[in-house]
């Protein structure tokens, strides 16, 4: 049986482009004892694979040739492990491919009876609904009194990170990038308030909307944006350091905040995190937005690109532009 996988070509100067990936085919190996053969039905599209393809990585740099990584969701089509059986929904570190064999004891079986496995990349997703609700809960102490504000709002991560303050009783404001994002910001996930920072001045907006301050910041941008939502800290703020997809493109010339003076100032915290470490949390975390999911409460948006040729017009969509939940189904 033939796998359909992307490939690492080429270490991108700054950003990645076409030339980065590749799709080549291989012949998978046979099923050994303990292992399973799963068809990958859909793949997260996250921000963190593409911090892996410079030299000086956040995560380690991958190597050329390799298979992309991905977590993923996928169905099983042959077992030869008795924790896993034909048919069985799975979720895992499933790379960019079509059909992977893999040892049993790296994936999880999902329960679909209720929620679709695709939510396991989205709501349920490990980098997406998990970091949010470990991100504001776990790190931000989250409070319904909170004036909270996300950064990459309209992004997968942030999306939720939006549904999940505003359920919460939150004032939310998000920033982003472009009309389109607007829209979808104040119209389908209902927030309060909605800054474009390509066109707007962020700090000044941040001011006028939040008089008495921000209390919690949930970032996943950095560099200038950090600096805006500094400015503009309530006293005893929390401000979570989710990530800084800014700064992704080049890690080695990192601009941190010039403004952090700022958290001394007004008392107030800055505090970063990965959802992997928080695994304690994750139970909870799962519970609570399961039961958002099963009452229809999430309208976090998402885009699912067919076949894994167009896994790397995803990674590229990343940073010039989707909304929502990004995902690629094989
Ligand atoms: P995403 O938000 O769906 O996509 C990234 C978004 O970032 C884009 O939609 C784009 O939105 C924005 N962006 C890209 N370049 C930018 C720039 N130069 N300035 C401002 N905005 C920019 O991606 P995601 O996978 O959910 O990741 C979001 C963040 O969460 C990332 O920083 C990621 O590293 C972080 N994360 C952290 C953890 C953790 O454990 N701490 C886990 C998962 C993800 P615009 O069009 O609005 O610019």
């Amino acid at each position: 049986m033939k796998t359909r996988k992307v490939t690492f070509a080429s270490r991108p100067q700054n950003q990645p482009d076409a030339s980065t990936f590749a799709v080549v085919e291989e012949t998978l190996p046979q099923l050994q004892p303990g292992q399973v053969l799963v068809r990958v039905d859909h793949l997260s599209i996250d921000a963190w694979i593409s911090t892996m393809l410079g030299a000086g990585s956040l995560h380690g740099a991958l190597p050329i040739g390799g298979t992309l990584p991905a977590l993923g969701v996928g169905t099983v089509l042959r077992s030869q492990d008795p924790s896993l059986q034909q048919g069985d929904a799975v979720f895992g570190p499933l790379g960019a491919q079509s059909h992977v064999v893999y040892p049993a004891g790296m994936l999880r079986a999902l329960d679909t009876s209720e929620i679709p496995a695709r939510a396991h990349c989205g709501v349920l997703g490990l980098t997406t609904g998990l970091t949010a609700w470990v991100g504001l809960n776990t790190i931000g102490g989250l409070k319904s009194s909170d004036t909270v504000v996300v950064s990459a709002a309209a992004g997968a991560t942030g999306s939720v990170a939006c549904e999940i303050a505003r359920l919460r009783g939150g004032r939310v404001i998000g920033i982003a990038g472009g009309p389109d994002k607007m829209d979808y910001l104040l119209n389908q996930l209902g927030i309060a308030a909605a800054i474009d920072y390509r066109s707007e001045d962020v700090a000044a907006r941040i001011k006028a909307l939040a008089p008495q301050g921000v209390n919690l910041f949930f970032d996943n941008v950095g560099g200038t944006i950090l600096d805006a939502v500094l400015d503009n800290l309530a006293m005893e703020a929390r401000v979570v350091i989710c990530g800084a997809i800014s700064q992704y493109p080049r890690l080695d010339q990192v601009t941190g905040p010039s403004r952090y003076l700022k958290v001394a100032e007004r008392n107030a915290s800055m505090r970063g995190f990965t959802v992997d470490y928080w695994s304690a949390a994750h139970a909870d975390a799962v519970a609570e937005i399961s039961a958002w999911q099963k009452a229809g409460q999430f309208r976090l948006r998402e885009e699912v690109l067919q076949g894994i040729d167009r896994f790397p017009e995803a990674m590229l969509k990343l940073y010039s532009g989707h909304i929502g939940k990004l995902m690629v189904a094989p």
